[in-house]
Formats: C-alpha cells, sequence, structure tokens
C-alpha cells in the first residue's frame, strides 16, 4: 500500500508557508512504515523541535487503475475518511532549501495517521465538505474542500499518470490554514463535518 501526498492545494496553506503557488499539483509520497499504528500515540522523533499537524481528507482507492481520466475518476474510490501528515517543519524547510527530497521530514515512522473511520462518498458533497482539526478541544484548522486548487477527481487522474493506482492505496488531499505545532501532551481530534474521525495523543 501507498500513500500519496498532495502539497499546496489550498491556497491560504500556500501564503502561511510563503510556497509559490504551484502550476501543477506538487505530488509526495510516505512509505507505509510511516502510518501510525491504530491506537498509538504520536511520538515527537527525536531529530526534530517542530513537528506539524497537517489534517487532510483522505481518499481510499478501490480499484486498480492508471491513466484514469477525470470523468471516470469517481470509479476508483467509495470511501472518504481523515488523517494528519505530521511534518517535521524545521528538517523540511532544510531540505526544501537545498533542493533536496522531503521523505525524512514527512515519511518517517508514525508520521501518517489515518483515522479509523471511513465514510462512503455518497453521503457527502464531496466539492463542499468541512473538515477540522482541533488541538486541545480548540479548533486549529478548519478546512472545506471548496477551496481545494484541484478536487479530488483531478488529483487522481493527475496522479495516475505517473503511479499505478492499487486497491487500498491512499490520497492525502493536502492541508488548509493552520498548521502549528504539536507538544508533548497535545491531543488532537479531527472531524468531518459533525463526525468524529480520529483522535490522538502525542507524546
Ligand atoms: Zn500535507
Amino acid at each position: 500500500m501507498k500513500i500519496i501526498c498532495i502539497g499546496r492545494n489550498y491556497t491560504e496553506h500556500i501564503e502561511e508557508l510563503q510556497n509559490e503557488k504551484p502550476e501543477e499539483p506538487v505530488v509526495f509520497i510516505k512509505p507505509d512504515s510511516s502510518v501510525l499504528p491504530k491506537s498509538n500515540p504520536f511520538v515527537i522523533p527525536e531529530f526534530s523541535e517542530d513537528v506539524h499537524y497537517e489534517v487532510e481528507v483522505l481518499v481510499k482507492i478501490n480499484r486498480l487503475g492508471k491513466y484514469i481520466s477525470e470523468k471516470f475518476a469517481h470509479k476508483y474510490y467509495n470511501e472518504i475518511g481523515l488523517g494528519i501528515d505530521f511534518t517535521a517543519r524545521d528538517l523540511q524547510a532544510k531540505l526544501k532549501a537545498k533542493g533536496l527530497p522531503w521523505e525524512k521530514a514527512k515519511g518517517f515512522d508514525g508520521a501518517t495517521l489515518i483515522g479509523r473511520k471511513w465514510f462512503e462518498k455518497d453521503k457527502f458533497d464531496l466539492n463542499d465538505l468541512n473538515f477540522s482539526l482541533s488541538k486541545n478541544g480548540e479548533v486549529v484548522q478548519d478546512g472545506n474542500t471548496k477551496f481545494m486548487l484541484w478536487k479530488i477527481d483531478e488529483l487522481i487522474s493527475y496522479v495516475s499518470q505517473f503511479f499505478t493506482l492499487k486497491i487500498g492505496d491512499i490520497i492525502f488531499t493536502g492541508t488548509p490554514s493552520g498548521v502549528g505545532k504539536v507538544n508533548e501532551g497535545d491531543v488532537l481530534t479531527g472531524k468531518i463535518e459533525d463526525h468524529k474521525v480520529f483522535k490522538v495523543n502525542v507524546k
């Protein structure tokens, strides 16, 4: 199983990190070893002083495909979820400055939280879906998929030009603004509309 992530898919988040607006989606992959085992706490790795949360809507691929056209992309997933793309921002900044790959900053053990609840996509309007992340009970990220630069079906079509999508692959569709640092003792909870999707403790 691979985890395909989209960077810079929400305008406000691009502005907060002072990144340039991309002409094509920014794509990277996290290894399956980065998935945080269910009910484990997130442990801040020793090599970072500045790990950020990034809450993102997830798409679970349920059909093998390559060169999927946007028109048929909806046939390749049935469920959506929510997760966190944990990012060692200090390390990422160093790598970015040198033009080096980000993997160490985003693919370390535990850096991928996949919420345990999945929802049938037909339950929601995917072009107007509210989702949020709370830290210690306070909302820190409040997103809506209508602000995505590339919609889910466009992303599937785009990434499938490069990677064969396999059953069980997960796409992280990018984070809205409000990313921030996690600290020991934090409790992070994620919601899609009014549905609680995950809760994780930080150690
Ligand atoms: Zn991300």
